[in-house]
C-alpha cells in the first residue's frame, strides 16, 4: 500500500480525505497538531474505517518534528498538505500567526521532503486567490489577484513558493488545488466539520441556528448584482473534495502530473445564500430562524468554478447535490448533539 502523508489530517477536508484514501488502497500517516480539531475526529475515522489511522501529534512548523515523523514512517511516496489556520477575521487581527504558520510549515515540509527524497505534494489553496472576478465562472487562467486578507495573502505567496520551486529546477511536482466552498459531512456523520466559537461559514452557522445553538442566522446583504440579491458561491461537498486530493494525489504518483498544477474544485454551480438556506429548509424539513442584514466587509459578491480541467485531467467529478450536503451537515449537526448529551 501507497504511503501518503496528510498534515492536519484530523481536520475538517483532512479528515474525510483520510477515509477516501483508505478506500482508495492508500495507506494514509496523520499530522495534526490538534490547534483546530478535537480527537474525536480520529475516533470517528476509525469508526468509519473499522481501525485506527497512524497519527503524528507534532507542529507542522517544526522541522525537527517533521524530519522525525519521516525517519520513523518510511516509503512515505506523496504529501498532501491541509496544516493551515483558516479564519479570515482572525487573521487581519494576527498576521503574523498565519504568515508563521501557514507558510513556514509549507516551507518547513518542502525541505524535509527534500531531505527525504519525497518529491510528490498536493496542496490546499482557495479560490481566495481569485479575489473580486471580473470573469465567471472561474478557470485557472483567471487572474491571481492581490489577496484581501493575510489568509487570503498566505494562500497566494505558497503557490508562489511552489511555483519558484518549479521553476528553480526542483524536481518537486505539486498540484494545487484551489478549493470553492466545501460543505457537508461524510454521510456516516461520524466525521464533519467542529467549528470554534461561533461559525464564521454559512453553512456550520445556519445548522448551529436550526439546532438552537445560535438564535438566528444574519445573511449579509440583499443588494448585491444577483438574482435575489444574496452572494453567489460554488458549495462542494467534503466528499467530493476528499475525492479530488485522491485523484490528484494518483495523477502525481503516476508520473503525468506536470511540475506544478492548478485546479480549481468546486461543483461548477454557483447558488445564493438564499438558495443554500432553501436548499437546506428543503433537505431537512427544518424551517431557518433568519434576517437580512448589512453587507459583510471584503465580501465576493458572486464566484464560482469552471471545472473542465479538473474534469478533463484529474477525471474529478461532484455527485452530491446541494440539498444532499446539507442533509449531511444537518446529520452531523445532529450526532454532536446526541454525543455532547
Ligand atoms: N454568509 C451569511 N451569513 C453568515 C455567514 C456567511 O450571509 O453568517 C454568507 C457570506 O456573506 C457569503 C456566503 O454566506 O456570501 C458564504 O460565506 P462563507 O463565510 O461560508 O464563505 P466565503 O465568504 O469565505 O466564501
Amino acid at each position: 500500500m501507497k504511503k501518503i502523508l496528510v498534515t492536519g489530517g484530523a481536520g475538517y477536508i483532512g479528515s474525510h480525505t483520510v477515509v477516501e484514501l483508505v478506500e482508495a488502497g492508500y495507506e494514509p500517516v496523520i499530522i495534526d497538531n490538534f490547534s483546530n480539531t478535537e480527537e474525536r475526529s480520529l475516533q470517528g475515522i476509525a469508526d468509519i474505517l473499522g481501525g485506527d489511522v497512524t497519527c503524528h501529534r507534532i507542529d507542522c512548523t517544526d522541522t525537527a518534528a517533521l524530519r522525525e515523523v519521516f525517519e520513523k514512517e518510511t516509503d512515505i511516496e506523496g504529501v498532501i498538505h491541509f496544516a493551515a489556520f483558516k479564519a479570515v477575521g482572525e487573521s487581519v487581527d494576527e498576521p503574523l500567526k498565519y504568515y508563521h504558520n501557514n507558510v513556514g510549515s509549507l516551507v518547513a515540509l518542502l525541505q524535509v521532503m527534500k531531505e527525504f527524497n519525497v518529491n510528490k505534494l498536493v496542496f490546499s489553496s482557495s479560490c481566495t486567490v481569485y479575489g473580486i472576478p471580473a470573469e465567471l465562472p472561474v478557470t485557472e487562467q483567471t487572474p491571481v489577484q492581490k489577496a484581501n486578507s493575510p489568509y487570503g495573502n498566505t494562500k497566494k505567496i505558497c503557490e508562489e513558493i511552489l511555483t519558484d520551486l518549479a521553476t528553480s529546477g526542483s524536481d518537486m511536482y505539486t498540484t494545487a488545488l484551489r478549493y470553492f466552498n466545501p460543505i457537508g459531512a461524510h454521510p456516516s456523520a461520524k466525521i464533519g466539520e467542529l467549528p470554534l466559537g461561533v461559525p464564521n461559514n454559512l453553512v456550520p452557522f445556519i445548522t448551529q441556528t436550526a439546532a438552537g445553538i445560535r438564535e438566528q442566522l444574519t445573511i449579509f446583504g440583499n443588494d448585491y448584482d444577483t438574482p435575489d440579491g444574496t452572494c453567489i458561491r460554488d458549495y462542494v461537498h467534503v466528499v467530493d473534495l476528499a475525492k479530488a486530493h485522491v485523484v490528484a494525489i494518483e495523477r502525481l504518483l503516476s508520473g503525468k502530473a506536470g511540475n506544478i498544477e492548478f485546479f480549481n474544485v468546486g461543483t461548477g454551480t454557483g447558488n445564493t445564500v438564499l438558495e443554500a438556506v432553501q436548499a437546506f429548509e428543503r433537505a431537512t424539513g427544518e424551517k431557518l430562524n433568519y434576517k437580512i442584514g448589512p453587507r459583510r466587509p471584503g465580501d465576493v459578491p458572486k464566484i464560482f468554478a469552471d471545472v473542465t480541467k479538473a474534469t478533463e485531467e484529474l477525471g474529478f467529478k461532484t455527485t452530491t447535490t446541494l440539498e444532499e450536503a446539507m442533509k449531511s451537515a444537518w446529520d452531523w449537526q445532529m450526532h454532536l448533539k446526541e454525543t455532547a448529551k
